[in-house]
């Protein structure tokens, strides 16, 4: 089979006034997305580097209309830029509420959560909502379709010769009839093919380096496999 040539971060898409940008998803290290309308920014997946890159890029204006923050779930590389983000929104005054959906069990979240009210919760300009999501439901913020599924992620025991399943969800975000599937990281996963099939972009993992670790992320042949059900996609989280 033909491998697709993967693509230099950042990936841009655009359809209209919904717009998706990914600055970087690579395993172990960090993933960054910054979603788009015209009413609305949402953040997928604040891992480390997202305040610099957001910051860089389109400045505090966009970062303070940013409504909710979804994560993935709650390996460091998906969540490792949430402490640092929830302070500067204080630097920059934000007075609305802000959202955090992640799955539900992710305990990486709520200990962030906790420590962060700990040390700063006296002088929080604005307030924090976590929002877990235990179920599938679709829901809708501000004219966005949210659309939350189970996918199929584990992490290694500390010996490394076993894994253990961890909450994990893939998003799709409809908006003005298009679709966006980000499947976050996840092995083969029924739920990742049914809800990217026919979306106008599939944003796929394609993790794993070996034999080994298809317990853990998908192949690029497994992940283009996917993908091309989809209108457009893009590989990501690819090892490098
Ligand atoms: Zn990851
Ligand atoms: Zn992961």
């Amino acid at each position: 089979m033909k491998l697709p040539s993967l693509h230099k971060y950042p990936l841009i898409w655009r359809k209209d006034d919904f717009f998706i940008k990914i600055y970087c998803s690579i395993p172990n290290v960090a993933t960054g997305i910054l979603l788009t309308t015209s009413k609305t920014a949402f953040i997928i997946d604040p891992g480390d580097g997202i305040l610099r890159d957001l910051n860089q890029d389109v400045g505090p204006e966009t970062i303070l209309r940013v409504s909710d923050i979804f994560i993935s779930h709650g390996h460091h590389d998906h969540i490792g830029g949430v402490w640092s983000l929830l302070t500067y929104l204080s630097v920059l005054r934000r007075k609305s509420p802000l959202a955090i959906y992640f799955p539900q069990g992710c305990v990486e979240i709520v200990s962030i959560y906790n420590a962060f009210k700990k040390v700063y919760g006296k002088e929080l300009t604005y307030s924090i909502i976590l929002k877990p999501i235990a179920d599938e439901k679709s829901f809708t913020k501000n004219s966005v379709r949210v659309k939350p599924f189970s996918v199929n992620h584990r992490e290694l025991s500390p010996d490394g010769h076993s894994s253990i399943k961890i909450p994990s969800l893939g998003f799709k975000f409809t908006y003005d009839s298009k679709s966006i599937c980000y499947g976050g990281d996840t092995a083969y996963s029924e739920n990742l093919i049914k809800y990217t099939k026919g979306s106008d972009l599939a944003i796929i993992e394609a993790g794993a380096i070996d034999e080994e670790s298809i317990e853990l992320h998908m192949t690029i042949e497994q992940a283009s496999n996917i993908g091309l059900t989809a209108k457009e996609y893009f590989l990501v989280h690819v090892p490098e």
